[in-house]
C-alpha cells in the first residue's frame, strides 16, 4: 500500500495512515546547526523510534496526554494526527546551550525553578526566541494556552527528571512539540536524544546530540545514544 506523504523534516517523514492517524517514520540523519550540518548514522531511527516510544509511554502512564499510539515497526510510529504547533518549548534545569550565549548566563548555572522557552521553528531565521506578544500576533498560541503548556512541559520534566536519574545521569534541558486535537493540546513529535540534553554527573561525560554538535565521531554518537537506550529499558 502506498501512504500518502504529507511532510518531511530534517530526521522524520510523516505519512497519512487514516483520518485520524499519522506514521511518523525515523531517518538515520543527524543534523545540526539548523541544518548546516548532516550525517546518516546507520540505524539511529530505529533508535531515536525506540526511546521515543518508551518516554511516551511512560509519560501516558504518568497522566500526560501525547499523540504516541503504538509501533508499526521498529522505526515507525503510530501517532494521533494532530495540528501541529510550530513552536519550540524548551525547558531547562541546567544552563548550556544557546542560553548562555545569549544571556550572561555561565555554563552548569542551575535554574530552580527551571526556566521554560518558546521558539519559532523557521530555519531560515535560526529559530528565533518568542514571547507571549509574539505569539498571540503571529496566532500560534494565545497566553492562556502558553501557560497551560509550561505547565505541561513542567510535569513532564518532573516524570524525566526521575527516569533520567535512575539511569545515573542528570537531565539538562529538552525541547518539546505541541499539536491540537479538537480543543486538546498535545505533546507530539519526538522525545530523543536529539531534543534533550543528558550527562553524567560526576564526569560531565555526554550521552547526547552535543557529542555530533561538538565534532565527535559518528560510532561514538551512535554509542552514546544506543547506551542511553539501553539503560533506559531496564527501568522504565
Ligand atoms: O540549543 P538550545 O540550548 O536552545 O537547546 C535546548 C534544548 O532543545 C536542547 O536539548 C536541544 O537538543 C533542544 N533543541 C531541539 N531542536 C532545536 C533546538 C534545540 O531539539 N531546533
Amino acid at each position: 500500500m502506498v501512504m500518502e506523504k504529507i511532510s518531511e523534516g530534517k530526521t522524520k517523514e510523516v505519512f497519512l495512515l487514516d483520518k485520524d492517524h499519522v506514521l511518523l517514520r525515523f531517518k538515520d540523519y543527524v543534523t545540526a546547526g539548523d541544518g548546516a550540518k548532516a550525517d546518516i548514522i546507520d540505524g539511529k531511527g530505529v533508535l531515536n523510534a525506540q526511546t521515543s516510544a518508551l518516554l511516551f509511554r511512560l509519560l501516558e502512564r504518568e497522566g500526560i496526554e501525547t499523540h504516541y499510539v503504538g509501533m508499526k515497526d521498529e522505526r515507525t510510529m503510530i501517532a494521533k494526527r494532530l495540528n501541529m504547533i510550530p513552536v519550540e518549548v524548551v525547558l531547562r534545569n541546567y544552563a548550556t546551550g544557546s542560553i548562555v550565549k545569549r544571556l550572561p548566563i555561565k555554563e552548569g548555572e542551575i535554574f530552580d525553578p527551571p526556566i521554560v522557552e518558546f521558539f519559532l521553528k523557521d530555519d531560515a531565521r535560526h529559530d528565533p526566541l518568542l514571547n507571549y506578544h509574539h505569539m498571540r500576533y503571529l496566532k500560534l498560541m494565545n497566553e492562556e494556552e502558553a501557560r497551560y503548556i509550561e505547565g505541561i512541559v513542567q510535569r513532564v520534566n518532573a516524570v524525566l527528571t526521575k527516569v533520567v536519574e535512575r539511569l545515573n545521569l542528570v537531565l539538562y534541558d529538552f525541547k518539546l512539540e505541541f499539536g491540537r486535537l479538537g480543543n486538546k493540546l498535545l505533546v507530539g513529535d519526538e522525545i530523543t536524544l536529539d531534543a534533550m540534553r543528558v550527562r553524567e554527573p560526576q564526569t560531565q561525560r555526554i550521552l547526547d546530540k552535543d557529542l555530533y554538535r561538538r565534532g565527535y565521531p559518528l560510532e561514538h554518537v551512535k554509542s552514546a545514544y544506543e547506551e542511553f537506550l539501553g539503560r533506559l529499558r531496564n527501568v522504565v
